[in-house]
């Protein structure tokens, strides 16, 4: 349930109404709607019959949440969020992209990866130090020494840095050097990571699970939510379907889905959504032109010597023409207004 405070309701009447959601044991949330302040109710649901809460001075309506997630929904925060990444933002009209490698191979491949990537306008440097890999024997990546590169990379290039987390016992390490963590699609249900990255105040790429429903997915965002960081951005990244002919099914509709159900900004990743780099442009551009926030794609200096998904991995020229076109249309929905925020 959320409380729509009146417009002119006092600091003391906002701090009644949420003495007493604490006093039957739940959790209260404020936040700043467009004219007035919406508090909402987290917790167990069991006492809020005993609340009356729209007998309260201050109190305008309430309205009942039905959907097993809260925090992440858009009733609970009617605004877009825009997360901010030591400066750069994502959401609510701000664009990204994030470029690199599926995995950090070498300092050399990394650094020539950043360059690119920079020279393409990507914001952020991606690339896994820690690799999630269907198969044990295939390149599980550099770890330590990864993350180390990374860093110099950004030192390098000024780019931020974002990387797979695929163990809780590696949060601690991996936050030091990089300025977002992701959460990889094997690790979308992974409820112990989830609320370790959410203990930490670092922002999140949470990428969808392999067959997550949008439900399960954006409940996989409130268990980071619930532990207090409300820097998450989603990532389509594609879902298994029947079809064999792509990697996976990109489920386009789904940034149009999430802009409707949650606040949170969303981005496509076209690389794994269709496991082809001759599909990654035109996803690309549909992405944008779909409302998406960001893309994050694959790109190797030579993707015929990729340790991992050289398939999907676009070449520094294909980069640079797929950024090209992207900017033209994200700078061309944004000049028409056609920014889609909410359905
Ligand atoms: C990746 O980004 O390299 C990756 C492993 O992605 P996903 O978790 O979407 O498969
Ligand atoms: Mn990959």
């Amino acid at each position: 349930m959320i409380v729509i405070m009146n417009p002119d309701a006092t600091c003391r009447e906002v701090k009644n109404v949420v003495d007493a959601i604490e006093n039957v044991g739940m959790e209260a949330k404020i936040m700043e709607g467009s004219k007035q302040k919406i508090v909402g109710l987290i917790g167990d649901k069991s006492n809020i019959n005993s609340l009356s809460l729209e007998a309260l001075p201050g109190v305008d309506h309430t309205v009942p949440i039905s959907k097993s997630y809260k925090l992440a929904s858009r009733e609970f925060h009617p605004q877009s969020s825009i997360v901010n990444i030591g400066g750069i933002k994502i959401g609510r009209g701000n664009f990204v992209i994030m470029a690199g490698p599926c995995a950090v191979e070498s300092l050399e491949q990394l650094l020539e990866s950043a360059k690119i990537a920079k020279a393409g306008g990507a914001q952020f440097l991606r690339g896994g130090a820690y690799k999630p890999r269907t198969s044990p024997y295939s390149f599980q990546g550099l770890k330590n020494e990864g993350l180390k590169y990374l860093a110099e990379a950004r030192n390098q290039t000024g780019l931020k840095v974002i990387t797979e987390v695929t163990e809780v016992e590696a949060v601690e390490t991996i936050s030091k050097y990089a300025d977002m963590l992701q959460v990889g699609a094997r690790n979308m249900q992974n409820f112990r990571l989830l609320k370790e990255v959410g203990q930490t105040n670092m922002p999140v790429l949470l990428k969808r699970g392999l067959s997550a429903t949008l439900e399960e997915w954006l409940n996989a965002a409130e268990y980071i939510m619930k532990e207090g960081n409300n820097n998450v951005v989603l990532c389509e990244r594609g879902i298994r379907t029947y079809e064999t002919y792509t990697r996976n099914t990109l489920d386009m509709s789904a940034v149009a889905a999430i802009k409707h159900l949650s606040h949170l900004p969303i981005i496509v990743d076209p690389s794994h959504g269709t496991g082809k780099w001759r599909m990654v442009k035109p996803m690309s551009f549909a992405a944008v032109a779909a409302g998406a926030d960001g893309l994050m794609i694959e790109m190797h200096p030579d993707p015929a010597k990729a340790l991992s998904d050289g398939q999907q991995s676009l070449t520094p020229e294909n980069y640079l023409e797929v950024t090209k076109g992207v900017y033209k249309i994200a700078n061309f929905m944004k000049q028409e207004k056609l920014t889609i925020t909410q359905l």
